[in-house]
């Protein structure tokens, strides 16, 4: 059932995303020295340099920010002003994403408003692949 969803139902934009139950990132964790990493696969472990084994670890949704730039001019189609950040997850993993449901204008004017500020992630619809799923991608919005 659950491979059926993965092949018929929406596609996440990444692999580290994983859709089903619930919405969440997924990383690595070193068997040897239990540091985490947010990639779908790794040759060594950076803090041991243990060549694993590896396991997949269900990360938070929850993290802060920790630093971000605001986006003036992308790809044609793109609404400008965004945001993008780099979260810190409670894990020590930093994932970069946008951020959502906060004014551009407030991060400029006030960057200390956004530093450390808690954050949650939401999912979002942004696109059909050519076999008309839909395409998922992660970002953060100010923790309710
Ligand atoms: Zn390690």
């Amino acid at each position: 059932m659950a491979e059926q969803s993965q092949t018929q139902g929406p596609r996440p934009i990444v692999p580290f995303l994983k859709l089903e139950p619930k919405p969440h990132l997924v990383g690595k964790r070193c068997g040897k020295c239990g540091a985490i990493y947010l990639s779908e696969s790794r040759i060594a472990c950076a803090k041991c340099m243990s060549r694993g084994p590896f396991s997949d670890v269900a990360l938070s949704n929850q993290g802060k920010v920790h630093v971000f730039s605001v986006i003036h001019q992308s790809f044609p189609g793109i609404k400008t002003p965004y945001i993008t950040a780099i979260i810190d997850l409670p894990e020590g993993v930093s994932v970069r994403a946008n951020l959502i449901d906060f004014p551009a204008e407030k991060a400029e004017k006030d960057p200390h408003s956004l530093f450390d500020l808690p954050v949650e992630m939401v999912t979002e619809v942004v696109a059909k692949d050519r076999e008309g799923h839909d395409v998922v991608r992660f970002c953060y919005r100010p923790k309710k």
